[in-house]
């Protein structure tokens, strides 16, 4: 893997549910707003289906609220929530399309951020579906927005997106050393308490879970701690 290209100034996170960037991604996210990087979140769901045990207007209200506690610990102002997509059933298409490349056209970013979006994890469990659509809807956004021809109610063209990456993918090409930055991805991911609970997992350990796929990461390029990313030049 190569280091992440550091040479932007705007980013834009897209992720199906909250939790997507802070199982992983937030050490980096935590690293670039204290460089001075500008980083805004768009959350395409509320995660309104992902706690068993709670009903989903609740539990969109009480996630949206973790989202943007996690948010602010990693030094981010600007968290959005999309309409009109369901948590478990985002459908890649033209829809889709549209709001992301609406929301590229108006943060105007250098870099799109989201997570894997490919198949498997790496090993025998299957990505879901939510994962996989948006991984595609990202790339395909970030070209969208710059054809002044489509969408042409839809804000002016923007044609800035150099990069595109996203954590967690079996097919990593580039790494972020997160240095100490580890303990502000963990206070991050700690922030989706309610989530965390409702997933019945009553021994699951943030800093722990967090610290060691990061340091595995970080052994393969010789750093203590890194997130890795596949990135795409667009
Ligand atoms: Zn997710």
């Amino acid at each position: 893997m190569e280091p992440f290209p550091e040479s932007w100034s705007r980013a834009l996170c897209i992720v199906a549910h909250p939790d997507d960037l802070e199982y992983g991604m937030a050490g980096a996210i935590a690293k670039w707003t204290t460089s001075g990087k500008q980083v805004a979140y768009l959350l395409i769901t509320r995660g309104e289906a992902g706690i068993d045990g709670m009903a989903p207007d609740e539990t969109a209200r009480v996630r949206e609220a973790e989202e943007r506690a996690s948010a602010r610990v990693v030094g981010v102002e600007s968290v959005e929530f999309l309409e009109g997509h369901v948590d478990g059933l985002i459908e890649y298409g033209v829809p889709l399309r549209r709001d992301l490349a609406v929301a590229i056209r108006r943060h105007r970013p250098d870099v799109v951020l989201s997570i894997n979006f490919r198949e498997t994890w790496g090993g025998r469990s299957f990505n879901m579906a939510d994962h996989r659509n948006v991984g595609w809807a990202v790339l395909d956004a970030a070209r969208d927005a710059a054809n002044r021809w489509l969408f042409t109610d839809a804000g002016e063209p923007w044609a800035g997106v150099r990069i595109a990456a996203f954590s967690s993918s079996p097919q990593s090409t580039h790494y972020v050393d997160i240095g100490d930055h580890v303990e502000s991805g963990v206070a991050s991911l700690r922030e989706h308490a309610a989530y965390i609970a409702g997933l019945g997992q009553d021994d699951f350990d943030p800093d722990g879970f967090l610290r060691s796929s990061a340091r595995a990461a970080g052994e393969s390029v010789g750093v203590d701690y890194a997130v890795p990313f596949e990135l795409f030049e667009l």
